[in-house]
């Protein structure tokens, strides 16, 4: 009897994960990438650090997959960030948790993982196809751009792991949309996600502070409120707090216009402990000087006070103190999806079965950053990616195999 074969289409972290759960499995395996290696994305991850988990509390990690959590808890409840953390082990990757409960390979980068994981693939007989562009289908059969010129193969079942469309140099540029909306599976558009944001900065604000870090502040924005710290660039802000956040704000400029953060610059002093330091005599100090042996700013939140309020609520100590408790930023718009760290938008979870196989092409699943949810920084992406990779290899080895 002729083999069973699987064609995993997208080799970053869930098409991987799919692969390590069929390799062994007696079913001829392969994996296509358009890129002329693999894993790029994951790559770029490692280049911060690559944050493969979070150690909070199992229900804390799985609310931040928002209006997803349902979802998205299926398969992470089948690899848990504990699982990821003993997976990683069994590549000679040790973790640890950093100060915010993030967890880190020891070696703060993903090239090591990718060269582990890649060479036991091959050893357990995946078969690699780098510069294999996948172009959709045709008359049942996948459609590949190679160098070789066009290839097309029928696979017993395909898993579809094609990421999101952010960075897409590194490969995955959401090309794959039309093929989906032919057969009448719902896409839901593209945005950015962990992105940035435009701010309408002076020039003379951004000369001097393009690049420096605003700490320690606490953004408030709606029902969001946390503690953390953003970079000022030279089109607007960008960073963990922003990032955070970042759904929300997209969310708000997309139904308003624009939408309006609030910094709490000394989030250490009470507005009343702020009145009264202000209150101190003056005697000779310019106010900014007044200001900074008063309260303790200075630097770019100096600049933030001096960009956003007027000369007269800048010497009215009550109208001060409110300033520094609650600075009022407008962002304009989010930077592109090309720059964001993911982007949410993608295959719709109504057209999936609890498998990840496609509800209208039985036979075809679908993993990873391609489906309509999101979350933000902390290691969500990539625990979520490997979870549904498993999801979706398990489901297709039993489609096969029944
Ligand atoms: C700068 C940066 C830092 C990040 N840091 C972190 C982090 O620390 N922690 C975290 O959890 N997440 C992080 N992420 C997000 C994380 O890397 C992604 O969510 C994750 O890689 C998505 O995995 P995936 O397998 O779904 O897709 P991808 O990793 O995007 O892989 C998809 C693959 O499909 C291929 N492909 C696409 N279209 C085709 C086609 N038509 N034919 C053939 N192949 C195709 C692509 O070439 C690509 O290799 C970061 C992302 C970026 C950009």
């Amino acid at each position: 009897m002729m083999k069973k074969s699987i064609a995993i289409i997208g080799a970053g972290p869930a098409g991987l994960m799919a692969a390590e759960v069929l390799s062994q499995s007696g079913i001829k395996i392969d994996i296509y990438d358009a890129m002329p290696s693999f894993g790029r994305k994951l790559l770029m991850a490692g280049k911060s650090g690559l944050n493969l988990t979070h150690s909070e509390p199992y229900e804390i990690f799985l609310s931040r997959f928002g209006n997803r959590k349902q979802e998205i808890a299926e398969h992470i409840k089948l690899f848990t960030p504990d699982d990821l953390i003993a997976w990683a082990k069994t590549l000679n990757v040790e973790t640890f948790v950093g100060t915010s409960g993030r967890v880190f390979p020891k070696e703060m980068k993903a090239s090591p993982l990718l060269r582990a994981w890649l060479k036991r693939l091959q050893a357990d007989g995946v078969i690699f196809h780098v510069r294999h562009r996948w172009q959709g289908w045709e008359d049942g059969h996948l459609i590949f751009d190679t160098p070789n010129g066009i290839k097309k193969i029928k696979p017993d079942a395909t898993i579809l792991a094609l990421g999101g469309a952010s960075w897409p140099k590194l490969g995955s540029s959401g090309d794959w949309v039309p093929w989906f909306l032919q057969h009448g599976v719902k896409v839901n558009s593209f945005q950015p996600a962990n992105c940035g944001f435009t701010v309408n900065w002076s020039t003379f604000f951004i000369e001097k502070f393009h690049g420096s870090p605003i700490k320690s502040v606490i953004l408030t924005f709606k029902d969001f409120k946390q503690q953390g710290e953003f970079v000022v660039t030279r089109t607007g802000v960008e960073g963990s707090l922003i990032y955070t956040a970042s759904a929300k704000l997209r969310d708000e400029i997309a139904s308003k216009g624009n939408a309006v953060i609030s910094l709490d610059l000394v989030p250490q002093l009470s507005k009343e402990k702020l009145i009264k330091a202000l209150s101190r005599p003056r005697n000779s100090r310019t106010l900014t000087n007044h200001i900074k042996v008063t309260t303790g700013i200075h630097g770019i939140k100096m600049g933030l006070l001096y960009e956003f309020i007027s000369k007269e609520d800048l010497n009215n100590i009550e109208k001060l103190a409110d300033a520094m408790k609650s600075l009022c930023i407008k962002l304009c718009a989010p930077n592109s999806i090309v720059t964001a760290i993911s982007s949410a938008g993608g295959v719709s979870f109504e057209e999936l079965d609890r498998h990840l196989m496609l509800l209208k092409m039985p036979g075809v699943f679908c993993a990873g950053e391609m489906l309509d949810w999101e979350a933000p920084t902390g290691g969500y992406l990539l625990t979520a990616c490997f979870a549904m990779g498993r999801t979706a290899g398990n489901g297709a080895r039993d489609w096969v195999l029944k």
